[in-house]
């Protein structure tokens, strides 16, 4: 029998099987895709932004909410760890740009490789192919009165309502079912983004028949779609440079500079991902995003109105003589000069010494704030992460363990944690899957 059994072969369960298999635990790895690591695979456009060099004081303000929740986890096994194992498993690594993390090679490949070694060095069992179906978990009878959990008596002391016992499973390649029991459960199901890398959401199902409450979840780091129909014009066309904002009901709830992508549906890219996670968590209570919604760019964030307006004024009388839609090329890329005079109303043909200071102003307006409508977010196929999950105030902080059900562990982004990009999402499953690992194994001995 297992010591110990991991579901979910991914960054979180493969660290917490590493670290558990170095006690000397038996340890199982349960993976139902035919390989490990296909999402971390595809992470950092297949590069891997592995973690981030940052201190580790600052990793927690890109965390997006619960930072303390992680402050075990990370102070236990920091990125500085997480870099000296991939180092010591054969795959160096360099840091690049904003501290991000990446393995010298710049293939994923090679980051799962290192762990998948170790892993099989270290004589963790894996089953490939392999589906949970169900967790079964047992009550335990003295803490529960009439059907209710009792009271927990004092702060340390922990009163479990039920046991881990056993698992059912399904053998993806021989259709065969089976039932394996265990006393030390890791469940690490990833969340609901991806869905073809393997993350269908199933630990919440899990975790929510052992009695856990799961936090509503949605896509985050995920683009926008607008209303605008013009956007769909620039697709593909990407500023870098630029100020964005979002303002709902008003209120500006996010800005910052970066680069931008316009796409079919609406907006992308780097500063795009950051701003719906911001967006979901301020605005998107209980799983609904409420509120008018606006996005507002700067083009020309290095320059203030009343400078953009002589730079204009500039343009305009060094080519008096020509038409509007011909001098303002030397201020957008291609793909915007048409756009420009008409988000601005202004005939593109007009000559330039007959534009009005009206109109010179509402272009220089426009150019500092174009408005767009955000209409929603895209869907969790083209989210980087899941907002939302497991609660963490009914998980252990300095064990990961389950406050309600005894043996079960939780690691990764099955738990209601999410951090903005740079290496933060792995370096909390690397974190906490390592203190799942440990302290699974620690229960053991
Ligand atoms: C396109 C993309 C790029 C990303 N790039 C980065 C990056 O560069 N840096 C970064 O820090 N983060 C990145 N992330 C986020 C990062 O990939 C996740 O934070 C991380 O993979 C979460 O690890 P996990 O182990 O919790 O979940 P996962 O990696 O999703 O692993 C969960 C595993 O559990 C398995 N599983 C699920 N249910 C069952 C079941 N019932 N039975 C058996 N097995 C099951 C799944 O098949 C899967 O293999 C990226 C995400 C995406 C989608």
């Amino acid at each position: 029998m297992a010591d110990i059994i991991i579901i979910g072969g991914g960054a979180a369960g493969m660290m917490a099987a590493v670290a558990a298999a170095g006690t000397g635990q038996n340890v199982v790895l349960i993976e139902k895709n035919e390989k490990l690591g296909k999402k971390l695979f595809i992470t950092g456009k297949g590069r891997c932004n592995v973690t981030n060099a940052c201190e580790v004081t600052d990793f927690f303000q890109n965390v997006m909410d619960h930072a303390k929740f992680l402050y075990s986890a990370v102070y236990g096994f920091d990125n500085h760890a997480v870099m000296a194992f991939f180092e010591q498993a054969g795959c160096p690594l360099k840091i690049e740009r904003g501290q991000r993390v990446f393995p010298k090679s710049d293939h994923s490949s090679d980051i799962i490789r290192a762990l998948e070694q170790t892993i099989r060095k270290s004589g963790v069992t894996v089953l490939l192919n392999t589906e949970v179906k169900k967790i079964k978990s047992l009550p335990i009878e003295e803490n529960i009165e009439g059907g209710k959990e009792k009271k927990q008596i004092g702060k340390k002391k922990q009163r479990y309502c039920a046991k881990v016992s056993q698992l059912e499973l399904y053998d993806r390649t021989t259709g065969r079912q089976s039932v394996m029991r265990a006393d030390k459960l890791i469940l690490a199901t990833g969340g609901c983004s991806y869905v073809l890398t393997g993350s269908t959401g199933d630990g919440y199902r899990f975790a929510e028949e052992c009695g856990h409450q799961i936090v509503p979840t949605m896509p985050a780091l995920v683009p926008f779609a607008v209303k605008e129909e013009w956007c769909h014009q620039l697709q593909g066309l990407s500023l870098k440079n630029v100020q964005v904002s979002v303002v709902v009901d008003g209120k500006q709830i996010y800005s910052d500079f970066g680069e931008l992508l316009f796409t079919h549906y609406g907006v992308s890219g780097p500063l795009i991902l950051s701003a719906s996670s911001h967006y979901v968590h301020k605005a998107c209570g209980n799983g609904n995003c409420s509120g008018e919604a606006k996005l507002l760019i700067d083009l020309k964030p290095a320059l203030t109105k009343e400078q953009l307006d002589k730079r204009v004024l500039r343009e305009f009388d060094e080519n008096k003589n020509k038409q509007f839609k011909n001098v303002i090329n030397s201020l957008f890329p291609a793909k915007l000069i048409p756009l420009m005079p008409v988000l601005s109303n202004i005939d593109p043909d007009k000559r330039v010494n007959e534009i009005t200071k009206e109109e010179r102003e509402r272009f220089v307006q426009t150019i500092k704030q174009i408005e767009l409508t955000i209409t929603g977010l895209r869907d969790y196929n083209e989210a980087v992460i899941t907002k939302g999950g497991v609660a963490t105030n009914e998980v252990s902080p300095s064990t990961m363990e389950s406050k309600l059900v005894k043996g079960l562990y939780f690691a990764g982004e099955v738990l209601d944690l999410d951090a903005l990009t740079g290496g933060f999402n792995l370096q909390i499953a690397w974190s906490t899957g390592y203190l799942a690992g440990t302290s699974a194994a620690a229960a053991c001995e």
